[in-house]
């Protein structure tokens, strides 16, 4: 089959590997239809995640049908259509009870190492690093499945598949974050980055309740989508103050809560921005956090700075202290998507919401590379790629 390489820093490529097949009883075998690439894909793509190895499958949005199950899968039939969560999760172990599914205790096989770093392992994921199981991704004709009895989640033929795809990473992301601002209604939430999972945590926070929602970003195009509800407002920090335009907008307060969407590769124009790409550019950090930091600052006393945004290693200049004198509450994580996933279906089919606004580019998996560059260097006005392994090469 044919799928997207990961080769070194900058350099993906399309190659023919061998077809997956089942491994485990609780296995399935997926032909992807649709794939995304995602802000975290951009991570693993500029070098900032460890433990990747040349030829490593990437991509962990996808969805497709059936065409195999191993014998123990009985939830599934060859033919059904289904999204996957992009967090591996057996089901069965305390932390799945809980509904923490992205803490899974059994799914990934390279726990020892992630226990090295953070003391205790989160679950697998498709196509990020051996750091979290070095399971093969979906950005690929097939994908292997492991507990295919827990995570594939049927959804009706009626919706397409850009309507649903986003149901296995980033509208499930973007509702956590809200979620985890513990809104009651009529809050004030500041969004950082108005990239995809931005766009989402604007979206759910709306739907969650909240009065008022800043989004905070420098590209127009992305801006523009994020003011395209009508009610969003937008600052591009490479114009005002972020800091003392958030505290004009809430009567010198500052925003109920805060959330970073933005993660380990931040930009900005501030003495502590160029600090941190100076530093990750010698390989004297892991991350470049300016947005969290940002946010940190600009939340309101005893507010909440919930953050999607994924971070790494051990972060530098934290304003930890900043935090603690203001009793800030932080929430993070990745998504424990199979939660969401029967709720915000629903939100789907009611029309509350159509997921497919974030849609930019749809290419073939041929093209994979050239959208990984225009995905990274935010070109064409590109917010999000959906790749489609069935559909020819425009070139
Ligand atoms: P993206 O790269 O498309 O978007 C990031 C946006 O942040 C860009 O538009 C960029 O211009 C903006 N930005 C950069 N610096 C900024 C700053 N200082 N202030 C405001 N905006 C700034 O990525 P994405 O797909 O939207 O993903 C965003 C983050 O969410 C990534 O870190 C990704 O890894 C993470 N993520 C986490 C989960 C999870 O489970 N928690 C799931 C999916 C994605
Ligand atoms: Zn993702």
């Amino acid at each position: 089959m044919k799928a997207l390489c990961w080769h070194g820093r900058g350099d993906v490529r399309v190659e023919r590997v061998p077809d997956p097949s089942i491994l485990n009883p609780r296995d399935a075998i997926i032909e992807v239809t649709s794939t995304a690439i995602c802000g975290s894909d951009l991570h693993l793509y500029d070098g900032f995640i460890p433990a990747r190895k040349r030829g490593d499958i990437l991509g962990h949005e996808f969805m497709g049908e059936v065409v195999e199950i191993g014998s123990k899968v009985r939830n599934l039939r060859p033919g059904d259509r289904v999204v996957v969560p992009f967090t591996i999760a057996c089901g069965g172990c305390f932390f799945c009870r809980e509904q923490l599914w992205s803490l899974c205790d059994n799914s990934n096989p390279n726990a020892s190492m992630a226990e090295k770093i953070a003391g205790y392992s989160g679950s697998g994921l498709f196509g990020y690093s051996h750091l979290y199981g070095g399971y093969p991704g979906g950005q690929a004709e097939y994908v292997r499945v492991p507990f295919a009895d827990v995570g594939p989640f049927k959804v009706p033929d009626e919706l397409l598949d850009e309507h649903v795809l986003f149901l296995t990473d980033i509208f499930p992301t973007g509702c956590m974050a809200a979620e985890n601002c513990g809104l009651r209604g009529g809050e004030t939430v500041a969004v950082w980055g108005c990239g995809p999972v931005g766009q989402f945590a604007i979206r759910s926070a709306w739907l969650l309740g909240a009065g008022r929602v800043v989004a905070i970003d420098r590209i127009p195009e992305r801006l523009q989508m994020a003011a395209s509800d009508g009610r969003t407002d937008v600052l591009n920090y490479e114009d005002v103050d972020v800091l003392e335009e958030l505290r004009a907008l809430t009567d010198g307060h500052g925003p109920d809560a805060c959330i970073d969407a933005v993660g380990l590769e931040a930009h900005g124009t501030t003495l502590d921005a160029w600090y941190d790409l100076a530093k990750t550019r010698t390989m004297m950090a892991t991350d470049r956090s300016h947005a969290l930091r940002q946010a940190i600052l600009a939340c309101r006393k005893g507010g909440v700075v919930s953050i999607p945004g994924v971070y790494a290693g051990l972060l530098d200049k934290f304003p930890l202290g900043t935090a603690f004198a203001k009793a800030l509450t932080l929430r993070m994580g990745q998504t424990h998507v199979h939660r969401y996933l029967p709720k915000l279906l629903d939100h789907i089919e009611r029309g509350d919401i159509n997921p497919s606004f974030v849609i930019t580019h749809r290419a073939s998996l041929d093209e994979a590379p050239d959208m990984y560059r225009l995905f990274r260097d935010k070109q064409d006005e590109c917010v999000k790629v959906v790749l489609e392994p069935g559909r020819r090469a425009a070139h």
